[in-house]
């Protein structure tokens, strides 16, 4: 989707485009099988440079860095962190101490314990069943895939690998002022995640929604609490944004926010139907959902299928 006001930056990266999207905010839009993971950002507020996520790749978090400082000439004051997935997070000990990490106190928590104990599990993972599926893949998307997947694991598991964690939690939100306009940091009842932190700027209308959004993808449930993101959503449409920077996906409007309710209502809908009925929910297909999701394409229908398949079941 392209927006008359954003501008689309000359900056070079292999992750990354990066746009700015007004006065003081810059989104920086994952490239497709660049291995970025999620999307990324930054808000000048004169007083200070605010980082929002750092993305799955340390390289990737290197470009933003420099990214931020070159169109700000200023030195990052504060990241946010919009919620514990790793594919978000990468790239925090890039930062000294000078930059201080904010976000939800729930957040906080997950990446202490489910946060902790994924990089435990990558480290302990055996690679070779993905190395030779490596060797015999032939679609080139996929092969893409499976590298970055690797290059991923390998960074996490090196040895000069560390996480730098949040330092400043808020339970509700939190107000960063600037000069002329504030950024406003919100969380909400679980969603994506239990925590998930917006970055919001009203007076400029841009809204930083981490993988509260994933535009014309779809969004990954099985962390979180898919009837309460569908809450979480509607009470996001009610605040005035004109552009959104999602967690995965482009440059998006408020539109995305319905489009994303109708997928998780319609996958619920479909999977209940289907254990109601005594048959298997994981045979779903993409044709069984409506015409305006038939464009949703990614490995995601399947998870989301197995999650809910077991969650519904308990529920
Ligand atoms: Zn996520």
């Amino acid at each position: 989707m392209s927006f008359d006001f954003v501008k689309k930056l000359d900056f070079e990266s292999e992750f990354f485009d990066l746009y700015k999207l007004s006065e003081s905010a810059y989104g920086a839009i994952g490239k497709e099988n660049s291995g970025m993971g999620g999307n990324a950002g930054f808000i000048d507020i004169e007083d200070y440079l605010i980082i929002i996520d750092t993305t799955a790749n340390v390289d990737a978090a290197k470009d933003l860095k420099k990214a931020a400082i070159q169109y700000t000439q200023k030195e990052p004051n504060f990241i946010v962190i919009t919620h514990y997935h790793m594919d978000h997070l990468m790239g925090t000990s890039l930062f000294d101490k000078s930059t201080q990490i904010m976000t939800s106190d729930r957040t906080l928590k997950n990446i202490q314990t489910d946060g902790k104990k994924r990089i435990e599990e990558y480290k302990n993972m055996d690679l070779t069943e993905m190395e030779d599926t490596l060797k015999n893949e032939t679609d080139e998307a996929k092969k893409k895939d499976i590298e970055n997947d690797l290059k991923f694991l390998k960074a996490v598991r090196s040895d000069d690998f560390s996480l730098r964690e949040p330092n400043l939690t808020f339970k509700e939100g939190c107000v960063i002022y600037g000069k002329g306009e504030s950024v406003q940091l919100r969380t909400f009842k679980k969603a994506h995640t239990d925590g998930d932190v917006i970055v919001y700027i009203p007076e400029e209308k841009v809204l930083f929604a981490g993988d509260l959004l994933f535009a014309r993808e779809d969004p990954w449930l099985g962390s979180g609490d898919p009837e309460g993101w569908i809450s979480v959503n509607d009470e996001i449409m009610t605040l005035d944004f004109k552009v959104v920077v999602p967690g995965h996906g482009e440059l998006a409007s408020k539109e995305q926010f319905s489009l994303e309710n109708k997928y998780i209502k319609e996958i619920l809908d479909l999977v209940k139907k289907r254990i109601d009925a005594g048959e298997d929910p994981t045979q779903l297909k993409r044709e069984d959902f409506s015409d305006e999701l038939q464009s949703f394409d990614s490995q995601l229908l399947e998870w989301n299928l197995n999650f809910l398949a077991e969650f519904l079941k308990k529920s």
